[in-house]
């Protein structure tokens, strides 16, 4: 039976989610398909149900609505409850079931690569909403410590009180302290909007080793200052566009109850550059 899937937000013209699903879709031999619907603010209500009327199967949440969309879920999955944002939706006869896939696509690639999260120290730059999912991987994961360092500070106090509600040793501090040095880390996350369209690392990420794992989760350009900077130091990186995978790749198995072609989707993705 055809199904049909869609990505939702503003803007969404270069979504790369129609390329991933669509290629996994032909992988897998499924007649169904994947559009990119422009939402804008304020106009999430009538979208969605527009969305029900053409019984749409599923449909991802992107910018600026994740927060919003909870509102409009009848049932809603513990990973979406604990991060309190949705990017994930089933639709089974009217009936909208909301799941967050960014927590898991965050911690993918150090499932691949078989890095070790339990009981290391952690920097993360950043304390907006995909802060959060990470936030909720790293305490899941159980690593020792985490220190939120962002340029609001009160952003980072927030989100160090979330750290410590599930069970992860948090502090928060303005990012201007780690700017020039960040030793003593073993992870170090860039989830700042900084790092888009070659803008500058939002740190020097000097006293790092080659034992130190870098993460940016920001995708476009794949290598960012950040990662340049940190591959200087030949430091482990993961890119932004392997928790973009991730998060797609959870998505998929969540719509069709079966293993996503993971291969198929990553060659989709990296041609989408
Ligand atoms: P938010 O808008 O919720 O948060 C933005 C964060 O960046 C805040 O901590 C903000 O600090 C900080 N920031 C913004 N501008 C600056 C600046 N000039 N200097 C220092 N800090 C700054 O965004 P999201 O959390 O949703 O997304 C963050 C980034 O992650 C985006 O680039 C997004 O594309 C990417 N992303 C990637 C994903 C992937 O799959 N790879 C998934 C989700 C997001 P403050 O609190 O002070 O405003």
């Amino acid at each position: 039976m055809s199904k049909s899937f869609a990505v939702i937000g503003d803007p969404i013209d270069h979504s790369l989610s129609p390329n991933i699903h669509s290629a996994a879709f032909r992988e897998m031999n499924l007649d169904s398909s994947y559009i990119a619907y422009r939402i804008p603010k304020g106009e999430l209500e009538e979208g969605i149900e527009g969305l029900k009327k053409i019984k749409i199967d599923g449909f991802n949440i992107t910018i600026p609505h994740k927060i919003e969309m909870m509102k409009y879920l009848d049932k809603i999955d513990e990973s979406c409850s604990l991060i309190g944002a949705v990017n994930t939706v089933t639709n089974t006869n009217g009936i909208l079931k909301g799941y967050n896939t960014d927590m898991d696509g965050f911690l993918e690639p150090f499932k691949k690569k078989k890095l070790n999260i339990a009981n290391t120290k952690v920097l993360l730059l950043g304390a907006g909403g995909a802060a959060r999912a990470i936030v909720a991987g790293f305490a899941k994961e159980k690593a020792s410590s985490i220190t939120i360092a962002n340029r609001t500070l009160e952003n980072a106090k927030n989100l160090s009180e979330f750290a410590k509600k599930i069970r992860l040793n948090a502090n928060a501090i303005k990012i201007e302290e780690v700017k020039d040095t960040a030793k003593n880390f073993d992870i170090i996350v860039n989830a700042t909007s900084v790092g888009l369209k070659d803008e500058s690392s939002p740190i020097s990420l000097e006293g790092i080793n080659e034992k130190t794992i870098v993460y940016d989760i920001v995708y476009i350009p794949i290598n960012t200052d950040f990662i340049k900077k940190a591959k200087e130091k030949n430091a482990i990186i993961i890119y932004g566009y392997e928790m973009l995978l991730g998060q797609a790749v959870r998505a998929f198995e969540i719509w069709h109850d079966m293993e996503a072609p993971y291969s198929a989707m990553k060659k989709a993705l990296l041609g989408g550059f």
